[in-house]
């Protein structure tokens, strides 16, 4: 491998918003560019400003607290799966501990500050380990890599957590996720990662007719699981062509880093205090509201997005805020930051969840589904009706709980895009 391959792109299996760029390269080296992976084809499109930086510049950022818990608990469970992909069995409870001890070493070594790391990796491990999950798959691949030419001539590269034979003609990708926050199913099907591995495993392992994609969310031990069809393959392939020649063309034109394209990760960007954009917005106080007969509609569509934009960096900054927040509670004595006249506490609230397999049983079936008193008592999870129905894979019986589907027309929302 040379310098520039060694890139960013070990780190694949974290979401490259939850992460600091990791450039191996030195600085001041050239960059060559020789073969695309998703996260870099996500930072592309997200930000030029940002791609340039990490790719072209090859700066450094400090690893961040988010990112080594997700590395130290991605290690503990590598090292689990290639030991059942050799034994497929049931973990014992000495081995989920050997493999809780493994994470607790990197750890230790990585955030000693962050106790609370320690009990976020430990939990969501133990989770996984314990799980009929982990020891029922027939697992064929862990850390998988790919380094494959697209018949369109686009090479692509990347690795994927695990690879799991389903049956003779189906094969699963799990993609093990840290991150508190899961991707939408619709977010899912067009998320370039996935695309991508759908695509890397289609070309790599052909005998298998059908694949499932499994985002393995390992603080909730919940998965959204997706199946892509040829026409979004066949998208992403033209997709990828666009881009390979976008970032050939820009590197041969290469000036200085562009102006950066404020996004919904700003926040979370390692490049972000040396960013005009980012540092503008943060900094800028809402105008004052114009009449609306004061604005042509071109600068109403320019005070949208510049509205728009300030919320975002505005939230941005709440998010880091309730994170520095914490840190403060957990430090303080009596848990309070205290202002000149307000004060910040802690609230807990509760939440109550009721068991339906034992509320099943005991509260009449019509009751329950409402037939009798027009008024359900449980309702459908769409996002785990589709998983399931996904996986399922019957064409039958989707159709016919599509047929069972009500659409409801909600108001109106107001978007923006660019003009065709
Ligand atoms: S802060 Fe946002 S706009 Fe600035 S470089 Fe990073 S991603 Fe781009």
């Amino acid at each position: 491998m040379s310098d520039s391959e060694l890139d960013v792109d070990a780190f694949e299996d974290i979401p490259v918003e939850e992460r600091p760029e990791k450039v191996q390269r030195e600085p001041g080296r050239k960059f060559a560019y020789t073969k695309l992976s998703a996260s870099m084809m996500k930072t592309w499109s997200l930000c030029k400003r940002k791609f340039h930086q990490s790719y072209i510049d090859g700066i450094k950022q400090p690893a961040q607290a988010n990112f080594t818990l997700g590395t130290a608990v991605h290690y503990a469970l590598e090292m689990a799966n290639s030991s059942l992909m050799k034994n497929p069995r049931e973990l014992n409870p000495m081995e989920v501990a050997s493999y809780i001890r493994l994470f607790v070493n990197i750890a230790s070594k990585e955030f000693a500050p962050n106790p609370e790391l320690f009990d976020e990796g430990t939990d969501m491990l133990k989770r996984e380990l314990q799980s009929g999950h982990i020891s029922h798959d027939k697992i064929i691949g862990i850390e998988d890599e790919f380094d494959i030419v697209t018949p369109e001539g686009v090479r692509i590269y990347g690795f994927m957590d695990k690879l799991v034979e389903v049956d003779s003609n189906t094969i699963k990708i799990v993609d093990y996720k840290t991150s508190r926050t899961a991707m939408s199913y619709d977010d899912a099907r067009s998320d370039y990662q996935i695309a991508m591995y759908d695509l890397a495993v289609a070309l790599k392992f052909p005998q298998y007719e059908n694949r499932i994609l499994e985002l393995r969310y390992l603080r909730n031990g919940e998965s959204v699981t997706v199946r892509r069809t040829q026409e979004e393959m066949y998208r992403f392939k033209l997709l990828l062509v666009g881009v390979d020649a976008a970032i050939k063309e820009y590197l041969a034109n290469i000036k200085e880093a562009p102006a950066g394209t404020i996004n919904d990760f700003c926040n979370w960007c390692s490049y972000n205090k040396s960013c005009p954009e980012y540092v503008d917005r943060v900094n800028t106080f809402l105008p004052e509201a114009p009449s609306t007969h004061a604005l042509t509609d071109e600068s109403f569509v320019e005070t949208w997005e510049k509205v728009t934009s300030i919320i975002k960096a505005a939230e941005q900054w709440k998010d880091q805020l309730k994170i520095w927040a914490v840190e403060r509670l957990n430090a303080s004595p009596d848990t309070r930051i205290f202002g000149k006249e307000r004060e910040i506490f802690p609230l807990t609230t509760t939440t109550k969840d009721y068991d339906v397999s034992v509320v099943g049983k005991l509260v009449p079936l019509d009751d329950l589904l409402g037939t009798r008193t027009g008024e359900p008592l449980v309702k459908i999870n769409k996002k785990k009706l589709e998983t399931y129905l996904s996986n399922k894979g019957d064409r039958k019986l989707t159709k016919k709980v599509d047929e069972a589907c009500i659409v409801k027309v909600n108001a109106p929302q107001i978007r923006i895009k660019n003009k065709k």
